[in-house]
């Protein structure tokens, strides 16, 4: 008397029991893309992780770049500063020649002595900033070599995980629309409901057969009486256990059948 007064869409057209067995068509196609999605294996995570690897060698190889650049001009700077002390050292030896008395000859030799401190410290230095500069050029190198490695391996895994996509394509498309057209039998509620389940147990089963008295989900026992009432298929019934589904056996007994 209420089921005709409650409408909110399409899949409270359904019976119960078309509800029931359209959720168990829907768990054995989304079995089927599980299965599918199962061959890729871990290639999925491992491309991202090669991606991310080579993405982490990029910065490593830009950032030591720049070091290298600072290192250069640092040793740029310093062959300057040179060449301008030996432009005052010729400076003051020339003004040496005219000097009035040895004051200021000798102040002269002061400031050409501290030139040449200057000179031997800047060597010093751009010895310094070539030796880090190397250091870093080979660090770069190894870096370089280390992403044409990943390179290859993740060249290879794409070409896999693509070889893969492409054969199980068609299937997948076909598999996609079926388990659109089952949904669509189903209202939100229960539908979210077994997408739930479905997400927490670990073989993506959340629907399930009594298999020899038990739920075959999670092999507890189911008393008769409840096994009696999933046969009726008048209302959902879920494993007290694991929370499952349970759809009765003889479903899966009239597919047989059928094929
Ligand atoms: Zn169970």
């Amino acid at each position: 008397m209420a089921t005709s007064s409650r409408k909110s869409g399409e899949a409270n057209d359904y019976s119960v029991e078309e509800k029931i067995i359209a959720l168990y068509e829907l768990q054995k196609i989304d079995s089927k893309i599980d299965e599918i999605n199962k061959i890729k294996g871990e290639l999925p995570l491992e491309v991202q992780d090669l991606e991310d690897e080579m993405a982490g060698l990029e910065t490593r190889i830009a950032n030591i770049s720049t070091e290298i650049d600072t290192l250069n001009a640092n040793v740029k700077q310093r062959k300057e500063k040179i060449e301008q002390a030996k432009v005052l050292i010729a400076k003051y030896e020339q003004q040496q020649d005219n000097v009035r008395n040895n004051r200021e000859f000798d102040s002269l030799s002061k400031e050409v002595e501290f030139q040449k401190l200057e000179i031997e410290l800047c060597e010093k230095q751009i010895k310094e900033f070539s030796a880090e500069s190397k250091v870093k050029k080979k660090l770069i190198e190894e870096a370089q070599a280390l992403e044409s490695d990943r390179q290859i391996d993740l060249a290879a895994k794409k070409q896999e995980l693509d070889s893969i996509d492409q054969e199980t394509a068609k299937e997948m498309e076909q598999l996609t629309a079926q388990s659109e057209a089952a949904a669509s039998k189903i209202d939100a509620r229960l539908l979210a409901a077994y997408r739930r389940i479905r997400a927490n147990v670990r073989n993506g089963l959340a629907v399930v057969t009594v298999k020899r008295d038990a739920c075959g989900g999670c092999y507890n026992r189911i008393p008769p009486q409840r096994q009696l009432d999933i046969r009726m298929n008048k209302k959902i019934i879920v494993c007290e256990y694991c929370g499952r589904i349970l759809v009765s056996n003889l479903l899966d007994e009239s597919e047989q059948a059928e094929a």
